[in-house]
């Protein structure tokens, strides 16, 4: 049985030394503990770390990896989306999604929050035993008309992603009805994952009713739909209940009184940055000091490959400390684990070396000064 030891070891409280992580030869965790006397162990030069989470990507798209134009900002975006998303098969999509998939698991990562608009990813992720997934079943539509329709349409997805961890969620306040929100929150809540505040046309929409979006809207045959409340987040959290789970996305354009009225109305609220998408989307990324004082509430995601390079939430983190310096080593290693495995409610399970869990164990290398900021030149290896 691996008995591993390494200059540092992740645990949620801080880095340890003199330790060792014993483990069986399938990566299953049987104990974090301190080092006793002149134990001989696999010393590891680096930091010892559990597999890592993605806490917002879109592996449906991944097949449209490098085809599509940066800066075209959300509507632009949207409409090469459709332009282009069906040109493969269901099969060759599907293909895609499955070698993302490994690619993200080879790469440290251990689970993902996956949004789904369709069944496409159910068979790859009942396929990949490895890669933990949850999936986001989204919820959209501004037709009052077509709300019971659209839940109908959300049941018969829940009932394709049977087996699989999933529940249904909205997509955005922009693009969710009052009648649509209104009878989603009526209804029992797994856990939810809403894009909030992702470009300033959602702001410029909800508080003028123009803009692009507006623009972008009025070519569908759509009810001209002006919202209750010119404020975003007060719209889409109108009828939410305080104890609800939700993973907020993206918060690109969002204030600090925002993040402070979203952290403390909500307790069980995640902000999850995916700043490499909002940067080629919309050439901006979040405000990091908004979220500092509230940096045990953040976790990580990628967003989809048709909006970003990489499928690894760890060039995400890389990103994140670069807009934040005075972040540490160890505040980005818990938004990549600890945090992110909590946002998909998976605390305990992964995100940590639990006796009895099978997190995965990751060696990071390249490191040298742990107390201060991650270092763009760290890299990851996967043990187990
Ligand atoms: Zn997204």
């Amino acid at each position: 049985m691996p008995l591993l030891s390494a200059n540092h070891i992740y645990s949620p409280e801080g880095l340890l030394t003199d330790h060792v992580l014993e483990v069986d030869a399938y990566g299953l965790v049987q104990a974090l503990r301190p080092r006793q006397g002149a134990e001989v162990t696999e010393h590891h030069k680096g930091i010892l770390c559990p597999g890592l989470i993605n806490a917002h990507c879109h592996l449906e798209l991944s097949h449209l990896r490098g085809q599509m134009q940066r800066g075209t900002g959300m509507t632009g975006f949207v409409q090469e989306l459709w332009a282009k998303r069906n040109l493969l098969s269901p099969a060759d999509q599907a293909e895609a999604a499955a070698a993302v998939m490994e690619e993200m698991w080879w790469g440290g990562t251990a689970a993902v929050g996956d949004i789904c608009n369709s069944a496409l990813t159910a068979g790859p992720k009942r396929a990949e035993a490895r890669l933990y997934t949850h999936s986001f079943l989204e919820l959209l539509g501004l037709d009052a008309r077509r709300v019971p329709d659209i839940l109908a349409q959300g049941e018969a997805l829940t009932r394709d992603f049977q087996g699989l961890s999933h529940s249904l969620t909205l997509h955005a306040p922009y693009s969710v009805s009052p009648a649509l929100r209104d009878a989603f929150y009526a209804r029992p809540q797994g856990r939810l994952s809403i894009h909030l505040l992702e470009s300033e046309g959602e702001r410029r929409f909800f508080a003028h009713g123009d803009g692009p979006m507006e623009t972008f809207l009025s070519t569908f045959n759509l009810p001209r739909l002006r919202f209750p409340q010119p404020d975003p987040i007060a719209y889409i959290c109108e009828g939410l209940a305080p104890a609800q789970p939700v993973i907020w996305v993206h918060n690109t354009e969002m204030m600090a009184a925002e993040a402070t009225q979203v952290a403390t109305g909500f307790p069980q609220a995640w902000f999850c940055l995916c700043p490499l998408s909002n940067d080629f989307l919309h050439g901006r990324e979040p405000k990091l000091p908004v979220f500092l004082p509230w940096k045990d509430r953040l976790c990580l995601g990628t967003d989809s490959l048709a909006s970003t390079d990489s499928p690894h939430v760890w060039d995400e983190a890389l990103r994140v400390q670069a807009l934040a310096p005075t972040l540490k080593t160890h505040d980005l290693l818990r938004m990549l684990t600890t945090q992110g495995a909590a946002a998909l409610g998976m605390a305990g399970e992964l995100g940590i070396f639990a006796p009895g869990t099978r997190p995965g164990v990751l060696l990071i290398q390249g490191q040298e000064e742990v107390e201060g900021p991650l270092s763009p030149q760290a890299r990851l290896r996967r043990l187990f």
